[in-house]
């Protein structure tokens, strides 16, 4: 249930809701809106009598939240959320562009990749230092040097760096060195690490599960929302079926689903989707054409030579190109005001 204040509902008045909620034993959860305050009443096991809540000063209305997910809904919260980095924006009215290798290699190819990268307009540079390999004898990643390459990185260039955290016991020393945290397609469901990316300071890009459905999707990212951290970005990155034409099939459908669901943004990695190079940059341009906030592409400059997904790595004139290309749709669609 989501309690919608008044507009000029006095801080007192949320407070006597927040007390009331607590009272009969739920939890309250305070949504502050552009124009009005709503609260959110978590924890309930069943149906919620919205009666005694209507009878309070200040309360406008009490709406049942039909939804599984609620602080991910756009039923608890209509105003999209936009995640700031530095002076980058993640959400509605942006179209945020990360890219960089699979894995950092050395500091050599991760800054050789990372001045390519900014110069065709990437803002936040990828690289895993810790990598989910299929096979144990895959190269596994650098670990911390290769985080400290990321932080490099980041002062050489300004770019913001994102990398993948694969479990709790590293967790803290991903969250220090990263400034935005991902939790990649096989974690989508570790609910540890949900909890604990809940608790981190740092935004969290939460990748699809390769077999997930879109409400078990969002409902790994309310793990993450209800412990604390409304700091979400969502990422499709292609799911699991029967095709072998790519790697994944990427479920462009996801977007406008997720985009009227829920009010954080959503991205898309055609790179993990395809598989192969030759199907990233027409991926890339439906996906803003589809209404994606933004991409992230695996981009290498000797993708033959690259210790994982070379396959699927750009070369760097290919992601100037693609940058050139998704730019033209977004501003041609933005021109047009078609995203609504
Ligand atoms: C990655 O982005 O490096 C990665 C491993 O992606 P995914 O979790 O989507 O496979
Ligand atoms: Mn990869």
């Amino acid at each position: 249930m989501l309690i919608v204040m008044d507009k000029k509902a006095k801080q007192a008045e949320i407070d006597t809701v927040v007390a009331a909620i607590k009272q009969k034993g739920y939890t309250a959860r305070p949504i502050p809106g552009g124009e009005r305050v709503s609260i959110g009443i978590l924890n309930n096991k069943g149906h919620v009598d919205g009666g005694p809540f209507l009878s309070l000063p200040g309360v406008k209305d009490a709406i049942p939240v039909t939804r599984p997910y609620k602080l991910v809904s756009r039923e608890f919260k209509p105003e999209d959320t936009i995640i700031k980095i530095d002076d980058i924006s993640i959400g509605k009215g942006s179209l945020t562009i990360i890219a960089g290798p699979c894995a950092i290699e050395s500091e050599l190819q991760a800054l050789t990749i990372a001045e390519h990268v900014r110069s065709s307009g990437a803002q936040l540079f990828r690289g895993g230092a810790f990598k989910p390999r299929t096979s144990p004898y895959s190269f596994q990643g650098l670990g911390e040097e290769g985080l400290k390459i990321l932080s490099k990185v980041r002062e050489k260039t300004g770019m913001p760096v994102v990398t993948e955290v694969m479990d709790y016991e590293t967790f803290d020393l991903v969250e220090e060195y990263t400034d935005v945290i991902q939790i990649g397609t096989r974690n989508m469901q570790n609910f540890s690490l949900l909890r604990r990316a809940g608790r981190a300071s740092k935004p969290v890009l939460l990748k699809r599960g390769m077999a997930a459905t879109i409400d078990e999707w969002l409902m790994a990212a309310e793990y993450i929302l209800e412990v604390g951290n409304s700091q979400v970005i969502l990422c499709e990155r292609g799911v699991r079926t029967f095709a072998h034409h790519s790697r994944n099939t990427l479920d462009l459908s996801a977007v406008p689903v997720v985009l009227k669901e829920s009010h954080l943004p959503i991205i898309i990695d055609p790179s993990h989707a395809a598989g192969r190079r030759d199907q990233v940059i027409p991926l890339s341009r439906a996906s803003v054409a589809v209404g994606a906030h933004g991409l992230m592409v695996e981009v290498h400059h000797a993708p033959e030579e690259a210790l994982s997904d070379g396959a699927q790595s750009l070369y760097p004139d290919q992601f100037k190109k693609m940058c050139r290309q998704v730019r033209w749709i977004y501003d041609d669609l933005n021109r047009h005001n078609s995203l609504g």
